[in-house]
């Protein structure tokens, strides 16, 4: 389950970081050792993926309980905490509201970024609906300090963002709203995609648009 309940026990959130691991890797959105994920376990610790480990083949025992500075505070495995691992502790610092952050190479959205092109937020009306803008960082060197300050900028108004030439950060108060995000900012980035190949882009009406976002202030923000 991905919308873990406030009472999951450690086991539980082991098990749901399982099954988004499976999940993503099932629809090509984490590839090779690509990728990581997290959750919150409580004011002080995170539940985190190791590094260098498939994500479609996680057991419950792979991921490490880390500290909001990275520590490891227990561990079932000999392994080391995903090297990306800064990035997550940023947003978690920034972002009371999140408990659950996904760190993936989703392949439509990161060719955006390598094509140098922004985000398409205003071609589907359920991106203006739901998400709204996507920023897309700086470079960064991976497994680097940098992505942590890449994103440091963004995190606080934006629940998803596209790192450039690397992939996405996608958070929310659960692993199913993390996975819901990634799942949208990729699903939008292929159809751009393959409308840019056939030759024209729609926008949606200026003045839907506008409607929409105010929809979007009513119904999914807070
Ligand atoms: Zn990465």
């Amino acid at each position: 389950m991905l919308n873990f309940p406030s009472f999951a026990t450690e086991n539980d959130l082991r098990q749901a970081i399982v099954d988004c691991g499976r999940i993503s890797y099932e629809r090509h959105l984490m590839t090779s050792s690509d990728g990581n994920i997290s959750v919150r376990m409580n004011d002080a610790h995170i539940l985190i993926t190791p590094s260098g480990i498939s994500k479609g083949r996680l057991s419950m025992d792979d991921m490490l309980v880390v500290d909001l500075e990275g520590n490891i505070i227990s561990s079932r495995t000999d392994r080391k905490p995903s090297s990306e691992t800064p990035m997550h502790l940023e947003v978690y610092k920034q972002r009371e509201d999140v408990h659950a952050v996904l760190h993936a190479h989703p392949i439509f959205a990161t060719t955006l970024t390598v094509a140098d092109l922004e985000f398409p937020m205003d071609v589907l009306p359920e991106v203006l609906l739901t998400m709204g803008a996507v920023p897309v960082t700086n470079y960064a060197t991976p497994s680097s300090h940098e992505d942590a300050e890449v994103i440091r900028p963004f995190v606080k108004d934006h629940n998803a963002l596209l790192l450039r030439q690397h992939g996405s950060l996608t958070y929310g108060k659960n692993l199913d709203e993390a996975l819901i995000h990634l799942e949208r900012i990729e699903h939008v980035s292929e159809i751009y995609w393959r409308a840019k190949m056939l030759g024209t882009v729609k926008r949606v009406p200026l003045e839907a648009q506008a409607q929409l976002i105010a929809l979007r202030e009513k119904y999914f923000k807070g």
